[in-house]
């Protein structure tokens, strides 16, 4: 990991859950949100700010910073993920398309600490991106 990623995130074995982390504590349930999947990797909650009329952020449950501290070892993890974002697409029958984000670090508009997937959709999304 470069030092870059350091800074910004939660080294890699600091795993598990961080006190501070909001998406954590949606993981602990000390904090509400609209769970709409569940595993025991992976979690699936509505956006509380939507960006679309479908906004659903998919989260590792275990404390990843960023897309910076992933490894060789969460090949299986990311493919869970991935499943997950797609079974909320079809869910919400995104059938003319979605789209899938990770923002890193603050100038790609990340602003909770812990990896996170935004599934978009439900409307015509512009690009590039502000
Ligand atoms: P990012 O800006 O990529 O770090 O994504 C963080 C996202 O988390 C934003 O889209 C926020 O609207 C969303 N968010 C912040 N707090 C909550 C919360 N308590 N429940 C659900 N989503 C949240
Ligand atoms: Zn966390």
């Amino acid at each position: 990991m470069g030092s870059e990623g350091a800074a910004f995130s939660k080294s890699r074995g600091e795993d598990e859950r961080v006190s501070d982390c909001l998406f954590c504590k949606i993981v602990s349930k000390e904090i509400d949100a609209e769970i709409l999947h569940e595993s025991s990797e992976v979690l699936a909650f509505q956006d509380i700010n939507p960006a679309a009329p479908t906004h659903v952020l998919v989260i590792p449950k275990r404390h990843i910073g960023s897309a910076l501290d992933l490894g060789p070892d969460d090949g299986d993890l990311l493919v869970d993920l991935f499943e997950t974002m797609t079974s909320m697409a079809k869910t919400a029958g995104l059938d003319n398309g979605h789209r899938l984000v990770t923002n890193v670090g603050s100038d790609g508009g990340q602003t909770v600490d812990h990896l996170r997937f935004h599934v978009l959709g439900g409307r015509s999304l512009s690009w590039p991106p502000g």
